[in-house]
């Protein structure tokens, strides 16, 4: 996944079990090298694949939701069940599940219980960003911390909020400014639905009357202002923000999130479960801002595959991305927007030794 290269035949890397020592060709590689080999066949592999939009903590809701029918009708399924009462196993089955389907890290939003997902997560083996996800009008005292400062092998925790019309704007503010001073990246669910665009627009709207008796609708209506243009003025878009969704958003607030060095993460298959639209996906990719795929939950999903995540973007999108263009959603942008370019996106010295091989009926879609 180097910039401009294409496939390589015959490719080998050398790795001590956490960081890649030397790639190459295996034919250029073998002369000097004495140690363990295993021979993976005939396959295509890519750098291990990136989630960069999931709710672990809602696991055990698969198949708890009604599907295409909106917004308010999806949220009010998922507000039948016990949400937050996290169930152990189903987080398990699902970790397996990104793990066995090549996924290598996630960056995951919980918003009551982010420690025992952190806990979780280490123990499976995934890479990780563990969000905490900030939510309510309470304004935080100054110096409020916001997520544990906790380091795992492969994982750290950061501070999210949830959304435009549920977080109030000084709390907003206050999540990403403790993420920035801890060189964290800040993750928003931002431009959804309509419901959204009409609470941050106007204050109005069932939605708005169903946070409002919730006592958690934001104070951002009434100044005509789009989710994105309402998040800008408050001055938390840059390159270490992660916008969640961005189904409704114009040309000019693509301009802005472009402007801005945000990065977009795109959730195509829950935007159609929960049926809230099409995001204007070509119009983001053209425009050049960092963009990546995230599953959400199993709540608004059919599984939590990258790749079944890409085949359904590519199959359903209107423009011809070049096979690292596609397979960048899912590995390299995102580890760009989650700051861990360091360690993840890319087969190259120094970074993790974790890849993912290439689904075979995915082949003839990718490198055509
Ligand atoms: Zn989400």
């Amino acid at each position: 996944m180097k910039s401009g290269e294409s496939l390589i035949h015959d490719f080998a890397l050398i790795h001590n079990g956490t960081e890649i020592l030397e790639t190459g060709t295996w034919s250029s590689i073998k002369n000097h090298f004495s140690g363990d080999v295993t021979d993976l066949g005939d396959v295509t592999i890519v750098p291990g694949l990136i989630n960069a939009h999931v709710h672990l903590e809602l696991s055990h809701l698969e198949g708890k939701t009604v599907q295409g029918q909106g917004f308010l009708s999806w949220i009010t399924s998922l507000l039948k069940n016990p949400t937050y009462k996290i169930e152990t196993d189903a987080i398990n089955k699902a970790l397996s599940g990104m793990l066995e389907s090549g996924t290598v890290f996630c960056a995951d939003i919980s918003t009551c219980n982010c420690s025992k997902m952190s806990e979780l997560m280490n123990e499976s083996g995934i890479g990780f960003y563990s969000f905490c996800e900030a939510i309510g009008q309470k304004i935080p005292k100054s110096g409020a911390s916001f997520f544990p400062d906790k380091v795992y092998p492969r994982g750290k925790t950061a501070g999210a909020g949830h959304a435009p019309h549920s977080t109030c704007g000084e709390l907003l503010i206050a999540v990403k400014k403790a993420d920035s001073a801890a060189k964290r990246p800040f993750s928003i669910h931002l431009a959804e639905n309509e419901e959204e665009d009409e609470i941050v627009g106007q204050g109005t709207g069932p939605f708005a009357e169903m946070l409002r008796k919730a006592g958690i609708l934001s104070d951002c209506g009434s100044k005509g202002l789009s989710p994105v243009e309402y998040i800008h003025s408050l001055g938390i878009l840059d390159e270490s923000t992660l916008a969640i969704h961005c189904v409704k958003v114009s040309e000019s607030d693509i301009k802005i999130l472009a402007d801005t060095g945000t990065n977009v993460c795109l959730c195509p298959r829950s935007n159609e479960f929960i049926g809230e639209g099409r995001a204007p996906w070509e119009k983001i990719i053209n425009s050049g801002i960092n963009t990546c795929l995230g599953t959400d939950s199993i709540a608004s999903n059919h599984d939590l595959n990258m790749w079944n995540e890409l085949e359904y973007l590519l199959k359903e999108i209107h423009i011809k991305l070049t096979s690292q263009q596609a397979l960048s959603m899912i590995t390299k942008n995102g580890a760009k927007s989650l700051m861990i370019e360091d360690l993840y996106g890319s087969l190259e010295v120094g970074k993790r030794p974790v890849f993912a091989t290439v689904p075979s009926h995915l082949k003839n879609l990718l490198f055509q």
